[in-house]
């Protein structure tokens, strides 16, 4: 049995926004070490100067906490692989590709941006497939190179890739996977500003911090050879990979903004439940081999496996996740959903009205099965927070017929007379007068939701009513008796 304690790592460069993308590969790092009784490290990858944005990394262990996932070393939390943010983490970097300098693994490379962009068109016009360094300053002499950096002519140093050589390493999702070096740039190790590149600051960082199993994006795939030759180079024993499946939209085109929402913040503003994009985004590459699709963090976390993770890519379905939404939030205790009910209405229209908890217990009573978002509750049935101000004109000339104001006028006094009522007396009283007079209850019945909803959609009449109870019934059917006759 392997006693080494499963060591993952989410490795973010804070570029302004988590994507929907990010939360999927920090969710299943999280649930793999969940399932593994493992670590999970957070690792700032923000070596990029030019891609920086201020105020990223907060956003970012923001929206990372709000969904739930939590880190067991980082930035905030500390740990013993520290300093987690790359940044702070230069002369490390430095040391180690000097080493790789001195045994001729890689290479100092002072070509101007000049040369390289020469280089890169005479390539283009061979119709080469990809543009690559030609390897000019591998030639220089110790003198020659010790010339060039004491005057200080910029460089950067290069990894020294040896041509027709095969480099394999194993995916979990992807089995064996093969690499021509012929097709593998030098690639720039420690960049002219002195900060190293993703490529050298993610195999250092993943050797030091002793993670074992890589987990990302697919779109670093091609950049997986680079790391193999960087850790045979450092003769450091490699991690396991696992590379996830791209995201599609419903066209199979890349996830991209121009279809949709990416950022996870998006989704949070317009009233997903972390809860739901949790599950869905589980299921974006991942299932169980069966049909379930309704999941809580709990058994994501005991039913999670890399094996069950495919290769193609997964479609992202916003009715899926609209349908998850709306499951989650009826799932959940009355108590909670009350808390965000009261946020919501402080945020609306009717912000300055006072409602009891009470009463608003009810309203998630006589709504959950209809509302897939708290804000629904709002919009779909406005009439539990405010009386109806106008009636649907199209429900009127359908429903409001000639006998109508009598007919709700005898109601209203039959009502009158209730204690207390609950459902089933509203309801009780409305049949015993149709009863009486002979005449159907939907003559009654409609009449009396345009009275006390305004609209002809809705919970059963007689929730709503409940909902209200008495005095408001009543004192909504006089107000449409008096508007409507
Ligand atoms: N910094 C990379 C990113 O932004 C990390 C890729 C990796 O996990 O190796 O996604």
């Amino acid at each position: 049995m392997n006693s080494i304690t499963p060591r993952v790592r989410f490795a973010p460069s804070p570029t302004g926004y988590l994507h929907i993308g990010g939360l999927r590969t920090a969710l299943y790092n999280f649930l793999f070490a969940k399932n593994k009784n493992g670590k999970l490290i957070l690792r700032i990858e923000d070596t990029d100067r030019k891609r920086f944005v201020e105020g990223a990394v907060e956003n970012l262990n923001d929206t990372l906490n709000w969904a739930g996932i939590t880190f067991d070393e980082g930035p905030d939390i500390g740990g013993e692989s520290g300093p987690y943010l790359q940044s702070e983490r230069l002369q490390i970097y430095k040391e180690l590709v000097e080493k790789l300098v001195a045994e001729q693994k890689a290479y100092y490379c002072f070509c101007t941006p000049e040369r390289l962009e020469q280089l890169r068109e005479e390539q283009q016009k061979l119709k080469l497939p990809q543009a690559k360094y030609d390897k000019h300053c591998l030639s220089l002499s110790k003198s020659e190179i010790d010339e060039k950096l004491n005057s200080n002519i910029p460089f950067v140093i290069r990894l020294n890739v040896k041509p027709d050589q095969k480099v394999f390493f194993n995916d979990v999702i992807r089995e064996t996977v093969e690499f021509d070096t012929n097709n593998i740039d030098d690639q720039v190790l420690l960049k002219s500003d002195g900060f190293p590149t993703y490529h050298l600051a993610n195999v250092v960082d993943d050797h030091l911090m002793e993670i074992t199993d890589v987990i990302r994006g697919e779109e670093w795939l091609s950049s997986t050879p680079k790391h193999v030759i960087l850790y045979d180079y450092f003769g450091w024993d490699k991690p396991g990979f696992a590379h996830l499946p791209l995201l599609l939209n419903p066209d199979k085109s890349k996830l991209s903004k121009r279809q949709g929402d990416v950022a996870v913040e998006d989704y949070r503003e317009k009233g997903y439940l972390k809860e739901a994009l949790i599950n869905f985004v589980a299921l974006l590459g991942w299932n169980f081999g069966d049909d379930k699709e309704f999941y809580e963090m709990d058994e994501l976390i005991e039913k999670f496996s890399l094996e069950r993770v495919h290769k193609a890519g997964a479609v992202f379905n916003l009715e899926k996740l609209n349908w998850l939404n709306y499951e989650h939030l009826r799932k959940k205790p009355d108590a909670e959903v009350l808390k965000m009910l009261r946020t919501e209405i402080s945020k609306s229209e009717f912000s300055s009205n006072i409602y009891s908890d009470e009463y608003l217990i009810k309203i998630i009573g006589a709504m959950k099965e209809r509302v897939s978002f708290v804000k629904d509750y709002l919009t779909k049935s406005p009439y539990f927070f405010q009386a109806p101000e106008s009636y649907e004109e199209q429900n009127l000339k359908k429903r409001w017929l000639e006998d109508s104001a009598e007919l709700l006028n005898k109601l209203k006094e039959r009502f009158e007379a209730l204690v207390n009522p609950s459902k089933e007396d509203f309801e009780k009283a409305l049949e015993e007068i149709a009863g009486q007079l002979n005449i159907i209850k939907g003559k009654f019945v409609h009449p009396l939701r345009i009275a006390v909803s305004g609209v002809g959609e809705g919970p059963g009449v007689y929730d709503i009513l409940s909902v209200l109870g008495k005095e408001e019934t009543i004192s909504r059917i006089n107000s449409a008796l008096k508007k409507l006759s």
